[in-house]
């Protein structure tokens, strides 16, 4: 992973899924998506592929030249469009600070996201912030929230040690 590359500490709390684990989510965002009558097309399940192997948020341009199998680059509209589905949906997110994006870890539809970000090794790890009922209940009361940004930015556990 791009920013990996100067850490020499272990691996960090979330690496990418592998196996029986990236069946498993990419199953489940099928069912997701079939619950919406959305679909799931090639692109878009590329694209999350992708962003669920990472062990690190992904570029527009990782995720465009590492679409293809055989090497060859996907062309940048495919990519930003499966980008907006999977956003729109709530299987990814972007961050804005790092301008990446991860594949969501949480599996519960419509949350805000929040972010962990370590500087060292670049893991990142997501969580529901706790203000998350607060920014609920403006909708309730008429507010339109268009986006929401909370990253901490430090050392993980594993760069600390
Ligand atoms: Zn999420
Ligand atoms: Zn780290
Ligand atoms: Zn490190």
């Amino acid at each position: 992973m791009p920013m990996s590359a100067g850490c020499r500490h272990e691996d960090g709390a979330h690496p990418g899924l592998k196996g029986p684990a990236l069946l498993r989510a990419l199953g489940a965002a099928e069912r997701r998506c079939a619950e919406r009558d959305e679909r799931l097309t090639d692109p878009r399940r590329r694209v999350l592929q992708l962003l669920l192997v990472a062990d690190a948020p992904l570029k527009a341009y990782d995720l465009i030249g590492a679409y293809g199998s055989g090497g060859a680059p996907a062309k940048p509209p495919t990519v930003y469009r499966a980008l907006d589905f999977l956003e729109r949906l709530g299987f990814a997110h972007r961050i804005e600070s790092l301008n990446a994006y991860v594949a969501c870890r949480l599996e519960a539809p419509g949350h805000r996201a929040a972010f962990l970000i370590c500087n060292c090794c670049g893991a990142t790890e997501e969580f529901e912030p706790d203000f998350a009922r607060e920014i609920a209940a403006a909708e309730s009361a008429g507010y339109a929230v268009s986006s929401l940004t909370l990253e901490a930015r430090g050392l993980c556990p594993a760069c600390r040690a």
